[in-house]
């Protein structure tokens, strides 16, 4: 039996299977196949949950020894788009100048691809490592994140599985391969403010409340001052608002209401919890100076809803692991990649509460495009870096 080592008939495979969230059409199995050729029990927990899709996930302990390395990624992809604007076709992994079309091909089928046949390289000169390789892959990281990663660790825990480190294998570099490892991410932050006014006629606005000027204020108020500079390992908190609605079609009305929606990417100066209470106390001091009329009437009445799941900022403090995988980039690529904390949140954020966590996988510049693709060498570079790392972290 030949082991999976070639990335790109790795990746073909897995770019072949359609697997829009939630949706797995074969990418799992397509999986299971290359990982049965290295000898290693395949399980496959679906995960339900009242009003999301029914999520297919992998797990894969090749090995029982430790220590344990786990690999963790996802095999969905987001939808092609419009496939006529596809140079090919999204589906069918051809290779055209030396690159791979397919979507998936960068995030992340082929971070997965290039793990594969790192491990059977590492198998066929060494034999099994001294420890064992887990692979943790989901169906649900592009998608609402229930069924996927979460579940999928609870699950391997109550099973008995404790892991030493963690790779995942998103598009971490920027322009070239060896750029950028990530070694932490932001937290995110979401909140809507509703703001209580009192519906009447622009003519009479005395016997109105208009909720647009204390929203203003308030927003106002989020805006500025910044919330910190940065920190060493990380870039300064920054707060966007998404959206303001009114909802108000009549330019002679004053409206009854008004909101705003705003998202924080923050750093680890701040907790959620921290976070919240310092704009709790924005928005308080704000609505106490701040009036709906000209001139009088009583202090903003607002609302806050705080939306989502908050993630909290983390930084991985294992110097082993992020020097290990760094020597291994520039060995092969010949540059010191930047360690990073910028971008937006990846399924590491729930990894980091099992075991150190790292993220090194291919150029990011085509995810989520018309046309996303890989270059062969990048496929072929990528999975020595991983085989050096294994060979470095085991060794
Ligand atoms: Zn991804």
């Amino acid at each position: 039996m030949t082991l999976p080592t070639d990335p790109a008939e790795n990746l073909a495979a897995l770019i072949r299977c359609p697997s829009v969230t939630p949706d797995d059409a074969g990418a799992l199995g397509a999986l299971s196949q290359m990982l049965e050729r290295l000898g290693a029990k395949i399980e496959r927990p679906v995960f339900r949950e009242d009003g999301t899709p029914d999520i297919e996930n992998l797990y894969v302990r090749v090995g029982t020894k430790v220590p344990h390395l786990l690999f963790a990624g996802h095999t969905d992809v987001v939808p092609p788009g419009d496939e006529a604007a596809w140079t090919h076709p999204p589906f069918a992994a051809e290779i055209a100048n030396g690159e791979m079309f397919g979507r998936g091909a960068v995030d992340m089928k082929g971070g997965i691809a290039c793990f594969v046949a790192a491990l059977a390289r590492y198998h066929e000169s060494h034999g099994a490592p001294a420890g064992s390789v887990s692979f943790l892959i989901t169906g649900d990281e592009e998608g609402p994140a229930i069924n996927g990663t979460v579940k999928l660790l609870e699950w391997a825990r109550e099973r008995g599985e404790a892991w030493d480190a963690a790779l995942v294998g998103e598009p971490t570099n920027p322009d070239a391969l060896g750029d950028m490892i990530k070694i932490g991410r932001r937290g995110s932050l979401s909140g809507t403010i509703v703001v209580h006014g009192r519906q009447g006629h622009v003519a009479y606005p005395h016997l109105a409340d208009n909720p647009v000027r204390g929203l203003l204020m308030l927003v106002e108020a989020l805006l500025e001052p910044p919330f910190d500079e940065g920190t060493a390992d990380f870039q300064p908190t920054n707060l966007e608002v998404t959206s303001i609605d009114v909802g108000n079609t009549a330019t002679n009305v004053i409206p009854g209401r008004a909101t705003a929606t705003f998202n924080v990417r923050f750093n680890d100066r701040w907790t959620p919890e921290s976070l919240q209470a310092e704009i709790h106390n924005r928005l308080d001091r704000a609505a106490a100076s701040s009036r709906l009329r000209p001139g009088c009437g009583d202090p903003v009445a607002f609302d806050i809803e705080w939306r989502d799941r908050p993630s909290s900022a983390f930084l991985t403090r294992d110097d082993r692991l992020i020097e290990t995988l760094t020597a291994s980039v520039a060995a092969v690529t010949g540059k010191r990649p930047q360690l990073s904390t910028s971008g937006g949140t990846s399924d590491a954020r729930f990894i980091k509460d099992y075991c150190p966590v790292v993220e090194f996988g291919l150029v990011g510049q085509t995810m989520h495009m018309v046309d996303e693709r890989a270059a062969l060498s990048d496929l072929e570079t990528l999975t020595r870096i991983y085989l050096r790392f294994l060979e470095d972290w085991f060794g």
